[in-house]
């Protein structure tokens, strides 16, 4: 199918699983706003054009957050993108600090275009977390999160300059706030 047509159906899906989940900023801003900000921030930032990696993006929360499986995932939009979506998706078995370290081990052996959505999922999260940061969250474990996701990151880097300029602007604008907080 021509790639728009997929990039919309899996709009449709995605809203669909996470339709009854909320992102936890204090408006509890409906959880799609979040892969929709990831796959525009790969194809406006990153001038990704890859078809796989803008749809994967629109979908990288539904195994991980919604019980979505890899076989749905690939009987409505195919192997290709059903992996780079199983790819970008923690072990929820394991125990949170594992599945945090993991992450960072994992980075630099991605494939490219698991690469490009843990990246501009990355970089959403971290805006997320200087504009719209979790209701309850002191700004310690804030901290926490920023400095993880540089470690993260720091194992996806060539991967695509452009979005990670835009993440390290991102990590200036923490620091600044940070300095005058
Ligand atoms: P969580 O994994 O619990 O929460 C962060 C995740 O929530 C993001 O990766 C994002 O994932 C999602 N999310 C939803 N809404 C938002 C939002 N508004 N802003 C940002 N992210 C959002 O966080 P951590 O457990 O990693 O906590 C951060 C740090 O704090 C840790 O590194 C840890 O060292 C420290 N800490 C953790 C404690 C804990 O109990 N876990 C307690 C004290 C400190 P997605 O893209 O998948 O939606
Ligand atoms: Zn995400």
């Amino acid at each position: 199918m021509e790639p728009t047509g997929i990039l919309l159906r899996a709009l449709v899906f995605a809203a669909a699983r996470h339709r009854d989940q909320r992102r936890k900023d204090a408006l509890a801003s409906p959880y799609i706003n979040h892969p929709i900000a990831v796959a525009t921030a790969l194809w406006h930032e990153g001038d990704v054009r890859d078809p796989v990696a803008l749809t994967a993006a629109i979908l990288h929360d539904t195994i991980e957050d919604t019980g979505t499986t890899e076989a749905e995932l690939a009987a409505a939009f195919g192997a290709e993108i059903a992996a780079v979506v199983v790819e970008v998706t923690d072990d929820k078995s394991l125990p949170k600090l594992r599945r945090k370290e993991l992450q960072i081990e994992h980075a630099p052996h991605l494939s490219p275009a698991a690469k490009l959505v843990k990246l501009a999922d990355k970089l959403c999260n971290l805006r997320d977390i200087i504009d719209a940061p979790p209701a309850a969250w002191p700004h310690e474990r804030r901290a926490a999160y920023v400095a993880w996701t540089r470690d993260v990151v720091a194992g996806l880097r060539g991967a695509c300059p452009p979005l990670e300029a835009a993440f390290d602007a991102e990590q200036a604008r923490w620091a600044a706030a940070a300095a005058g907080a």
